[in-house]
């Protein structure tokens, strides 16, 4: 299937690893240009160089700290200025702290803040010229599976990220005449460096083998196994194609059937 994405420029934040990198690569093999950004420079070059490798594209690699809105500017606009046009924005961040609603002070819910919502509220803001530039775009937001049912450990994800859906939803009213089209993926367990995090967490807060908390993670979904970053990517591929042309304002799971909700 033609993505009709050749040639078009996109930003993928946090994208050293992970979803942002699978995203970055998925989008690289349609024939788009990417940016990305994470902070650890030599985790960034390496994947950059993977990328180019892989699909032939233009990669540039900026090191930014999604929490410094400095880095967030800089990591747009050298984008903009190397590539000369923004068609895409994926937006990414590491994942707050995991535990419990006594553990955290107002310092870490602010710092949650500013990682998981304000940050995407700055990507975009600092792209949209861009998009509007450009004629119209896509902005995809990484979220999780949290915005539609709650992690038990994951506090801000549960609280912070459903701010992202209510930012997509309102967005999508007020950028449909620019022809900027805006949409959310809710990822359930993925195999990530992340997911790796979470597990020895949250073994060590029960005191249990890490083996026993991943496996009670694997059966809680009806798939019976974690998704690979590369599955999540082809969603974030088709809903920046010309072929999700109709789709703005909806928030997307992937997670093996984990949900239990109807809608
Ligand atoms: P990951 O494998 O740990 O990768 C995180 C990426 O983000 C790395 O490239 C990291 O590079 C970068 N990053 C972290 N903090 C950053 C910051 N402040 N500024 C810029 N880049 C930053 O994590 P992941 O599993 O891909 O998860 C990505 C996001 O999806 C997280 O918010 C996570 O909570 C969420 N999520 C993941 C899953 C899952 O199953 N994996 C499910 C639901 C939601 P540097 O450390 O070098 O900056």
């Amino acid at each position: 299937m033609d993505m009709g994405l050749r040639g078009k420029v996109a930003l993928v934040s946090a994208a050293s690893k992970g979803l942002g990198k699978a995203a970055a690569l998925a989008l690289a093999r349609e024939g788009v240009n990417v940016a990305i950004c994470a902070r650890n420079e030599a985790a960034l070059a390496a994947t950059e160089q993977e990328i180019r490798q892989a699909t032939g594209v233009d990669v540039l690699a900026v090191t930014a700290d999604v929490t410094k809105p400095e880095d967030i500017a800089s990591f747009v606009s050298t984008a903009a200025a190397h590539f000369g046009r923004i068609d895409i924005l994926v937006t990414n961040a590491g994942g707050p702290p995991s535990g419990t609603f006594d553990m955290f002070s107002d310092a870490d819910w602010q710092a949650a803040f500013n990682l998981t919502l304000l940050s995407v509220v700055r990507l975009i803001r600092a792209t949209l010229p861009h998009l509007r530039k450009a004629g119209g775009g896509r902005i995809v937001n990484i979220a999780s599976a949290s915005v539609k049912q709650p992690i038990e450990g994951l506090l801000f994800s549960n609280s912070l990220r459903p701010g992202i859906i209510g930012l997509a939803k309102t967005l999508s009213f007020e950028l449909a005449k620019d022809n900027i089209l805006i949409n959310n993926v809710a990822p359930g367990y993925h195999d990530t460096d992340r997911i790796k995090e979470l597990d020895a967490a949250r073994a060590a807060r029960e005191g249990r083998p890490v083996a026993d908390v991943a496996g009670d993670n694997v059966r809680s979904i009806p798939l019976g196994r974690r998704g690979d970053p590369a599955e999540l990517a082809a969603l974030i591929v088709f809903l920046c194609s010309r072929h999700a042309g109709f789709m703005t304002g909806v928030t997307i799971q992937v997670d093996g059937g984990a949900n239990r909700g109807i809608m």
